[in-house]
C-alpha cells in the first residue's frame, strides 16, 4: 500500500491509527456482528458510540454544562443559514446580527445571513480597500463598527482561503457589546488548539478538516440561544428540537461521527489540545520559515501575527513556475497543494493528522525546489 502526505483543505488526512481502526472494525464493530455503517442509529450500540463521541469531545475541550453539543448535517454552509434562522427569526427580540468579514468564508456567511434577514457588515478589510492581495489581516479594534443592540457577532476565527486566524479570541471577546453572543465558524482549526467555550455562544464547524470524514457538523451552543427560532421553520433547522431529540430527530450521519469518535480519542491520546497545539505550532513554524528564508522565491501576504497555523497560502515569484511546483511535489508524494482558484499559487493545510514527518517532507522539497529554479 500507497500513502502519500496529504496536504488537502478538505476533506483532509485523517490519523492513520484513526484509519486503521476504523479498518479492523469495518465488517464487525467490537462483536455486534456487524459494522457501524449498517447498524440502527437507534440500536444500543450506535447510542453508546454516540454518547462517547460527546463526552471524548467535552472533555477534551472543557465544553461547560450549560452548552449543548449538536452532531448536524449540511455542512458548514448549513450553519451560514441556520445561524440567522434560529437567532434572528421572525418574531426575534432584535432585529439584525453583525459580521465582520476576514476572508472568503465570512463572506460567504454574511452573504447568505442576507437571505434570511437584515444584517450589517461591522468590519471587512476587504472594504477598506486593501484586499488587492484578497484578505491579510484582522480588522483593528478601532475598524469595528460593533451594534450594541445586535442578535450575534459572527466571525470565522480561521479562514481556510486566505490563511487568516485569529489567535486572540480573548481581545475579540473584550470587544464585545453585553449580551450580544459571539458566533463563530471554526471549521478548519477546531481542535487544534485550547477552546475556551464560554467566549461564545456558538461555535460551529464541519467535520472534513479537523475532525473526521464530511458529513457530519459540530455546533456548541450556549443553552439560552435555544428555543429562539420562529414556529414555522423546518424541524431539522430548529437547534432547540435537534437538541431535545439528542441529534436524533432523524437519522444522523452515523458513520461520520463514529470516526469523528474515534479521532477525539486518538487527540486525546496526543496530549488533548495543549498536546496537539504545540506540534501544530512546530509544524506551522518550520513552513513559515522556509518560505520567509526564501529570498522572495515563496511568499505568504499574510501580517505575521494573523498567520494561520492551519492552512498557509504561498505564491511562487514566478507563477510559470505553479504547475512545475505541483508536479514535483506530487510526483515526490506530497498532495492536495495547489491553492484555491481565487487566490492562486499554493496552500498547504496542516491539519492536526498531518505529521511532523509530512511537513519536513514538505518543507525539503520546497527548498530543493527554490535551490533548483532560484
Ligand atoms: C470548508 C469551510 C466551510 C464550508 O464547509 P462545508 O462543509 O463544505 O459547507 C465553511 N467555513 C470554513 C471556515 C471552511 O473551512
Amino acid at each position: 500500500m500507497h500513502r502519500v502526505w496529504n496536504f488537502s483543505a478538505g476533506p483532509a488526512t485523517l490519523p492513520t491509527e484513526v484509519l486503521l481502526q476504523v479498518q479492523a472494525e469495518l465488517l464487525d464493530w467490537q462483536g455486534a456482528g456487524c459494522g457501524v455503517m449498517e447498524m440502527s442509529h437507534r440500536g444500543k450500540e450506535f447510542t453508546r458510540i454516540i454518547a462517547a463521541a460527546e463526552a471524548d469531545l467535552r472533555e477534551l475541550i472543557g465544553i461547560p454544562a450549560d452548552y449543548k453539543v449538536l452532531f448536524l448535517q449540511g455542512g458548514a454552509t448549513q450553519q451560514f443559514a441556520q445561524v440567522p434562522m434560529n437567532l434572528l427569526g421572525r418574531g426575534a427580540a432584535r432585529k439584525s446580527a453583525d459580521y465582520i468579514v476576514t476572508g472568503a468564508w465570512s463572506k460567504k456567511a454574511w452573504k447568505e445571513a442576507q437571505r434570511i434577514a437584515p444584517v450589517r457588515l461591522a468590519a471587512s478589510v476587504e472594504a477598506r480597500g486593501e484586499a488587492a492581495d484578497g484578505f491579510t489581516r484582522l480588522p483593528r479594534p478601532d475598524e469595528l463598527d460593533l451594534d450594541a443592540q445586535a442578535a450575534y457577532l459572527h466571525v470565522c476565527t480561521n479562514e481556510t482561503i486566505h490563511g487568516v486566524e485569529c489567535h486572540d479570541d480573548a481581545a475579540l471577546a473584550a470587544q464585545l457589546p453585553a449580551g450580544v453572543p459571539l458566533v463563530a465558524d471554526m471549521s478548519s482549526h477546531i481542535l487544534s488548539r485550547p477552546l475556551d467555550v464560554r467566549r461564545y455562544g456558538l461555535i460551529y464547524a464541519g467535520a472534513q478538516k479537523n475532525i473526521g470524514p464530511s458529513g457530519v457538523t459540530l455546533v456548541i451552543v450556549r443553552e439560552d440561544l435555544l428555543g429562539r427560532a420562529p414556529a414555522d421553520i423546518p424541524s431539522v433547522m430548529d437547534y432547540q428540537v435537534m437538541a431535545d431529540n439528542g441529534s436524533m430527530l432523524n437519522t444522523p450521519p452515523t458513520f461520520a461521527i463514529y470516526v469523528a469518535g474515534l479521532v477525539f480519542q486518538w487527540l486525546k491520546r496526543q496530549g488533548g489540545l495543549a498536546g496537539i497545539q504545540a506540534v501544530n505550532r512546530q509544524k506551522a513554524e518550520l513552513v513559515y520559515a522556509a518560505i520567509d528564508a526564501s529570498q522572495g522565491f515563496y511568499r505568504n501576504p499574510v501580517a505575521a501575527d494573523c498567520r494561520s497555523c492551519m492552512n498557509i497560502p504561498f505564491t511562487l515569484a514566478r507563477p510559470e513556475l505553479d504547475g512545475v511546483f505541483l508536479a514535483a511535489a506530487e510526483a515526490a508524494g506530497l498532495v492536495g497543494l495547489k491553492g484555491h482558484k481565487s487566490v492562486g499559487g499554493m496552500r498547504a493545510s496542516l491539519y492536526n493528522a498531518m505529521p511532523l514527518d509530512g511537513v519536513r517532507a514538505l518543507v525539503d522539497f520546497m527548498n530543493d525546489f527554490a535551490a533548483k529554479h532560484a
